[in-house]
């Protein structure tokens, strides 16, 4: 478009003026939020092969005073801004382990999966948070599965593996999130860093295309090849389904078995049944 003078002027209308006026008080609430614990977890159910439940996937929601809920795709990305990130992680490996603690007596052995961002893994005071919650809960490391994005590998290349490294040898398993959508670097893939492939809703949701569909059973193909294990995400029909199942991925997690659920919601569920695993 030809730039006039004015433009900004004559563009900056009343909406965007309370967008940007919503975006300042939405971040200036982060640091009371965080205080008041007004962040909760969510579970979504991963399933294994046989539709069994393995473990659940702890997602973040917030609840707005004054705007109602917030989409994590929006908090996020603030909270990391802000530097606040590593705050919100802590509240929810509190609250997540002492939750698996308590459903692994009736299922035990239920998995936990956390998402991490970049100032997680460069905490130094992670592992030894990890440890403590653990011993705390009576749960062994392989309870745990440390989910990271591909953008997170780019970062300090070097030092991130290291860190790496050191909570696998601590026994976590790390699961590489949104696998595709990313800088994918297949190098990351050799180095025994990672267990388990996220393959991204992307892919699930385009099966139906010929050449997207190829794309994504040759992905699969090589993450068995290097020994991973593999996760389907956002499964939502049961045509997307059959089509993974015929190339046999490890898990599976999607609305068509559950969107995330509150613990209340998961506690009038089928999902906690000792049957259920
Ligand atoms: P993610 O880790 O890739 O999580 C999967 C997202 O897809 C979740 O969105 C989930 O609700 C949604 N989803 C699951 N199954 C389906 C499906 O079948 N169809 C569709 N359309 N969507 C599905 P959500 O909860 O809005 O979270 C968005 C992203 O925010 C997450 O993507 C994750 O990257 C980030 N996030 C959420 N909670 C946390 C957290 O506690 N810490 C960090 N660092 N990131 C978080
Ligand atoms: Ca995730
Ligand atoms: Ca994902
Ligand atoms: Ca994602």
């Amino acid at each position: 478009a030809k730039k006039t003078p004015g433009y900004q002027i004559r563009c900056y209308n009343s909406t965007m003026q309370s967008n940007i006026s919503k975006r300042y008080q939405i971040q200036q609430s982060l640091k009371q939020a965080l205080l008041d614990e007004a962040f909760y977890p969510v579970y979504q159910p991963i399933v294994n092969s046989q539709g069994m439940l393995k473990g659940f996937e702890l997602l973040s929601r917030w609840q707005h005073s004054e705007f109602g809920p917030i989409a994590p795709d929006t908090f996020i990305p603030l909270l990391e801004e802000e530097g606040l990130i590593s705050l919100l992680t802590q509240q929810m490996l509190h609250k997540g382990l002492a939750q698996l603690a308590q459903w692994r007596k009736t299922l035990p052995e239920l998995t936990l999966s956390i998402n991490l961002s970049v100032p997680d893994i460069a905490d130094a005071q992670l592992p030894e948070l990890l440890q403590q919650l653990l011993q705390k809960q009576q749960l062994p490391a392989t309870a745990l599965t440390l989910e990271i994005t591909e953008s997170i590998l780019i970062q300090q290349k070097d030092h991130i593996t290291k860190k790496l490294e050191h909570l696998k040898m601590q026994g976590f398993s790390i699961a590489l999130d949104d696998f595709g959508t990313g800088y994918s670097s297949l190098s990351y893939l050799n180095n025994y860093t990672v267990d388990i492939l996220k393959i991204d809703r992307s892919f699930v949701s385009n099966l139906s295309d010929p050449k997207a569909r190829r794309l994504t059973l040759a992905i699969i193909h090589l993450a068995k090849e290097l020994e991973l294990k593999v996760t389907a995400e956002g499964v939502e029909q049961l045509q997307q389904l059959t089509i993974l199942q015929d190339e046999y991925c490890h898990f599976y997690q999607g609305y068509y078995f559950s969107k995330p659920l509150t613990v209340n919601e998961l506690e009038q569920s089928q999902w906690l049944k000792p049957s259920s695993q």
